[in-house]
């Protein structure tokens, strides 16, 4: 509480002289109105004057005293409304703002400011804020050099402030704003955190000199500790504000890079498999509603519980991250193979948490798988060939054989090498379609021409079986490689011609159906077997029986007409009776009639 100021003391002083005075006065003035007056009457009279004069004097007194006391009181609630109201409003720049107003209005002074040093050398004071002639004022930034403020907090009072009555422009002349503003008293405090160190200043200038220190001081200091309060709050908000923005900051730049990356990147709860975190690859691949989803819910196929691979429990002992474990699996949703690495982490949080990387390493694995048929198709199919052409030839040179046998033998040779070729030219062209599904090089194409073209190549065929073309006019045209589409045909009819007797017919044909164009190869062979129908689009799938057998071919030939026709948008199927024949259906897209 402030102490009694020498004003409110005068009122005391005063009562107490007086009733001093009252009472020598009550004593001694008979007496001396005796000395003095000899007539009765006139003794009578001075003395009732007396009275009255005794009685006013005091009621003026009494009168100026209460007056005085009241005006007191009134201005104590004033200044302690003030007070209040200055530093309980609420936080931030209003309170600042706040505090400065009602900082002037209870030292009635005429500027009130609240400034933080900005961190500089020499130092310097940027104001939050500042009050003056009755209102707000534009905050600024001044140097703190030749300044009361700049004693105030390194001057002789060990920095704890400082206040001059008057004439502080004359005992700072360099500060040229006081100057300006024409201050001659002041008072100014530094804001020191609980640390004790300064912070900022506080200050409130009058442009008349300032009396009452002892008051103002008191005053003053509420109204600087409030201050340095909310300075200390506001700048531990500010530090905690940028470090969050920091983290902001570098979560974003974390999942900017994560989000680039073409691998799922996941984080689930070591314990209870809940995701936590999945990279934009993951969700184009999974779906986006994976918050609140279990990874082996959400990232695999029909699973209720853990999957049995799942590599949690081999990622901790005992609460401590191990070794990164790398491994390979399949997933069930996208059917893709993935190399995964995965590691425990610690979360924010505090807890362990599994985080996987999978890359797509499909293409590796069709690869491998490419490799290992290779292998195979050399030990099975390239060998029978190679064998009879070994065979025959060595034969030859090592035999004398007569000019009609050795023709029938360079016959096979010849039979067995374009076999072989057909072999290697399949294996590649489906590798290359591994590597590259979508058709590249397309055009219009009129199916006309790509079946009498494909036609055309068989044309020493007609000898041994009859091969016509049907096509009703106005088809529409199809997009694609013509290269491609040609060795559709091409596989197609040569299966034609291999698998049905001599002289039997083999028709082409195409019919629109719908958006599509139905193109057809039929045959009057053999047949294939209903529940083969499907299998013998596999690579390196043959019909086992010895009819077949007979016929050459290593199963690579409808592999291809399928990958091709599928990356055309089309698909290829059978119709086939045993003994009758088979037809061969391929179904492409067709051109739109606008833009044929
Ligand atoms: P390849 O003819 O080299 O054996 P394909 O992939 O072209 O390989 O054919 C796979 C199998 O499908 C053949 O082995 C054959 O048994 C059967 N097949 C294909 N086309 C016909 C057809 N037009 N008539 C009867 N069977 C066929």
């Amino acid at each position: 509480m402030p102490k009694p100021s020498e004003n409110a003391l005068i009122p005391l002083k005063i009562a107490s002289i007086y009733a001093a005075v009252a009472g020598i006065w009550i004593i001694f003035s008979d007496e001396l109105l005796a000395a003095l007056v000899a007539d009765p009457v006139t003794l009578i009279r001075l003395s009732i004057l007396k009275g009255w004069l005794f009685v006013i004097v005091t009621a003026v007194l009494l009168w100026w005293l209460i007056r005085r006391y009241v005006t007191a009181l009134l201005q104590r609630d004033a200044t302690l409304q003030e007070i209040v109201q200055g530093v309980s409003a609420a936080t931030g720049e209003e309170f600042f703002a706040s505090l400065a107003k009602h900082l002037a209005g209870t030292l009635r002074t005429d500027f009130a400011l609240v400034g933080e040093l900005t961190g500089e050398t020499p130092p310097r004071i940027r104001t939050i804020a500042m009050f003056g002639k009755g209102r707000p004022m534009a905050n600024f930034e001044y140097s703190l050099t030749g300044t009361p403020c700049a004693e105030a907090i390194t001057g002789k009072g060990n920095g704890a402030g400082c206040f001059f009555s008057e004439g502080v422009t004359r005992k700072f002349p360099a500060d040229h704003l006081l100057v300006e503003m024409g201050v001659e008293g002041c008072i100014c405090t530094p804001l020191r955190d609980s640390a004790g160190q300064t912070m900022g200043v506080m200050a409130a200038l009058s442009c008349r000199p300032m009396k009452e220190k002892a008051l103002a001081d008191s005053l003053f200091q509420i109204f600087a500790t409030r201050a340095a309060a909310e300075l200390e709050r506001r700048r531990t908000e500010l530090k905690l504000r940028e470090r969050e923005h920091l983290l902001e900051q570098q979560f974003t730049q974390l999942t900017t890079i994560f989000d680039s990356v073409s691998a799922v990147i996941y984080v689930a709860d070591l314990a209870t498999h809940e995701l936590l975190y999945l990279n934009k690859f993951g969700v184009s691949l999974f779906g986006e509603n994976w918050q609140g989803k279990r990874c082996y819910e959400f990232l695999q196929a029909g699973q209720e519980d853990p999957c049995s691979f799942c590599t949690s429990e081999s990622l901790a002992i005992d609460g401590e991250p191990r070794p990164p474990y790398v491994w390979e699996f399949q997933n069930s949703v996208t059917g893709r193979w993935y190399q995964c690495i995965d590691r425990a982490i610690r979360w924010p949080d505090g807890r362990l948490v599994r985080m996987e990387i999978a890359f797509d390493i499909s293409e590796r694995k069709d690869m491998e798988q490419m490799k290992d048929e290779l292998v195979s198709a050399v030990s099975h199919e390239m060998r029978t060939p190679l064998t009879a052409m070994l065979g025959y030839t060595e034969f030859m040179l090592e035999n004398e054989v007569p000019p009609a046998e050795q023709k029938e033998y360079l016959r096979t040779v010849h039979h067995e090498t374009e076999r072989l070729s057909e072999l290697i030219g399949n294996f590649l062209d489906l590798q290359r379609l591994k590597l590259r599904p979508e058709p590249f090089n397309v055009r219009r194409l009129a199916v006309e021409t790509l079946l009498s073209e494909a036609a055309a190549l068989f044309g020493a065929a007609p000898q041994r079986h009859r091969l016509t073309v049907d096509c009703p006019p106005g088809l529409p045209q199809i997009v694609g490689n013509s290269g491609q589409l040609h060795q559709v045909l091409v596989n197609l009819i040569s299966n034609a011609i291999k698998y049905s007797p001599e002289g039997s017919a083999i028709s082409l044909g195409a019919v629109r159906e719908g958006e599509s164009v139905v193109i057809r190869v039929t045959d009057e062979g053999m047949g294939i077997p209903a529940e083969l129908q499907d299998k013998i689009f596999e690579k390196f799938y043959r019909i086992d029986n010895t009819d077949r057998r007979m016929v050459g071919g290593a199963g690579l030939g409808l592999a291809l007409v399928r990958e091709i026709v599928t990356a055309h948008g089309g698909r290829v199927w059978v119709e086939s009776t045993l003994g009758k024949g088979s037809t061969f259906f391929v179904e492409l897209p067709a051109l739109p009639e606008s833009s044929s």
